[in-house]
């Protein structure tokens, strides 16, 4: 059975030899690295959950192209069944690591390109999906861990990927050798990138024609000669190599371990390139990788919410609130956002359609509901946790405070709400419920998949608004009414 231990997993990352920078200087080994750590963490525990017999069934897949059970992860949508399990997988993750585990890019980039490559072949009489299924059968096999490479930093926005002055704003074709191309540019906001096998690196936008060198869709491992990663910070990051109490997540990180990925000549040979020049096939491309991966959010923001809404709860129990009717009121409110969102998602699945290649596609307008639906929730739900927390969240005291015998008296006493907790849990409480509210976590509910604006042109695509004019019409009649006999 092709299921990697989680052990299996960090040791084959210790094998790599990324060149990775983290806090601005170059680390021998990401894997030990205490800032990268907790998103490996997150990464392993879907190996982890694999394994166990009660999650076979949303963490395990049958291969289509091998009949060998597989990881979801590296599993081609084969029904709503399968969109559905991979949503119920999301919010079980979600629920066990509070946090973004970062393998869904590289499932919906997987999926993005069989089901693109599949129809560039049948439009252009090309070859690419027979070697993308030779590709992902090892992926299947290997169990790897893939980042999705999409998001170009685009340069001047105004500007077109061929209009730009410095023309590595968007990652291009720089040279075409017979047994393959050398790509140059650069990929943000690169999720698990950094403790990943391979990049899959994709479009990031509709081209044009004459945009050609732009149109390239290949595989990269990410120990590859010229693949920089440049690590982001998080909120707070560096407050969990301080222990004590301060830490909020303790073993998981708060987003998805986002880099830079710096591509400077990579050589790609032609086994791993899946559309080269296809321009006109770009826009298919982004687009089915958007969708599937905009209704995931219902999914793993829906487990993440469920931790959150849990530690809101139990700060009102160390404050001696949680019988106050307003405050249950509020935390059904919580619970009513995120159940939206994430029925929204299981409904956005159900609604599967099958693509030209026999793979499954959510619904559309469902999905990209959800989406949007998460930009505002994610805010409103840590909204309402700040107001059940209070101010505390803002002023708390540190484990240092707590310590120091000269004050850590007067910080018990009057931090002390309900003697039955300690303050000691009231900060640690607290930290997580800060972690999870700021800005870091804010944001990547905001622009991941897509900003907002990105989901409303396809809502308005697709609300078929002149239908909804003739059923108006319909209903309401054309002619002068005229009053029933
Ligand atoms: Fe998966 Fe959610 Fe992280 Fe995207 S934000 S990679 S859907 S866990």
């Amino acid at each position: 059975m092709a299921l990697k231990t989680p052990d299996a997993y960090v040791e084959s990352l210790r094998s790599l030899r990324i060149r990775a920078y983290v806090a601005g200087e170059r680390v021998d080994s990401v894997v030990d690295h205490p800032l990268v750590a907790p998103h490996i963490n997150a990464v392993a525990k879907t190996y982890e959950l694999a394994h166990r017999p009660e999650h076979q069934d949303v963490m395990t897949a049958v291969s289509h192209l091998t009949g060998e059970r597989i990881h979801r992860y590296t599993h081609i949508f084969q029904s709503s069944d399968d969109l559905v399990k991979k949503i119920q997988m999301l919010r079980l993750l979600g629920q066990a690591t509070g946090t973004c585990f970062q393998r869904c890019v590289g499932l919906d980039a997987l999926n993005a390109i069989y089901a693109a490559s599949y129809e560039i072949d049948d439009a252009e009489g090309t070859e690419y999906h027979q070697r993308f299924r030779s590709y992902l059968d090892r992926i299947q096999r290997e169990d790897l861990m893939l980042a999705g490479a999409m998001t170009d930093p685009k340069g001047h926005r105004a500007k077109r990927p061929s209009e730009q002055d410095d023309p590595d704003q968007f990652v291009r074709v720089v040279e075409r050798r017979p047994d393959g191309v050398v790509i140059r540019g650069a990929k943000l906001h690169n999720t698990g990138g950094i403790n990943s096998h391979e990049l899959l690196v994709m479009p990031g936008t509709a081209l044009l024609p004459e945009e050609a060198d732009y149109a390239i869709a290949c595989a990269v491992p990410a120990d590859a000669e010229g693949v920089i990663f440049i690590f982001g910070r998080q909120t707070n990051d560096s407050r969990k190599l301080e222990g004590g109490c301060d830490i909020g997540n303790p073993r998981y990180g708060v987003v998805g371990g986002e880099a830079m990925v710096v591509f400077e000549d990579v050589f790609v040979p032609n086994e791993r390139i899946f559309l080269n020049g296809e321009s006109a096939h770009c826009a298919k491309l982004v687009n089915y990788f958007a969708t599937w991966h905009r209704a995931n959010y219902g999914g793993c923001k829906g487990g993440n919410a469920d931790v959150l809404i849990g530690a809101t709860a139990k700060m009102t129990r160390i404050l001696g609130t949680e019988r106050n009717q307003v405050v249950r009121d509020k935390l059904v409110e919580m619970v009513h956002m995120n159940e939206t969102t994430y029925s929204s998602a299981i409904g956005a699945s159900a609604m599967g359609y099958a693509l030209p290649c026999g793979s499954f596609m959510v619904d559309p307008m469902a999905a990209n509901t959800v989406k949007q639906n998460i930009t505002r929730n994610v805010y409103e739900i840590g909204r309402l946790a700040h107001d059940l927390a209070g101010g505390f969240l803002a002023t708390m005291p540190d484990s240092k405070a707590l310590e120091n015998p000269e004050i850590g008296d007067y910080v018990r006493k009057y931090h002390t709400a309900n003697p039955e907790y300690d303050v000691m849990d009231r900060v640690r409480v607290g930290r997580y419920i800060e972690n999870m509210t700021s800005t870091t976590t804010l944001v990547e509910a905001m622009h991941g998949a897509g900003s907002p604006q990105a989901q409303r042109i396809v809502m308005y695509g697709q609300a078929a608004i002149d239908e909804k004019i003739a059923m108006a019409d319909e209903v309401i009649g054309a002619e002068a009414h005229e009053p029933p006999a």
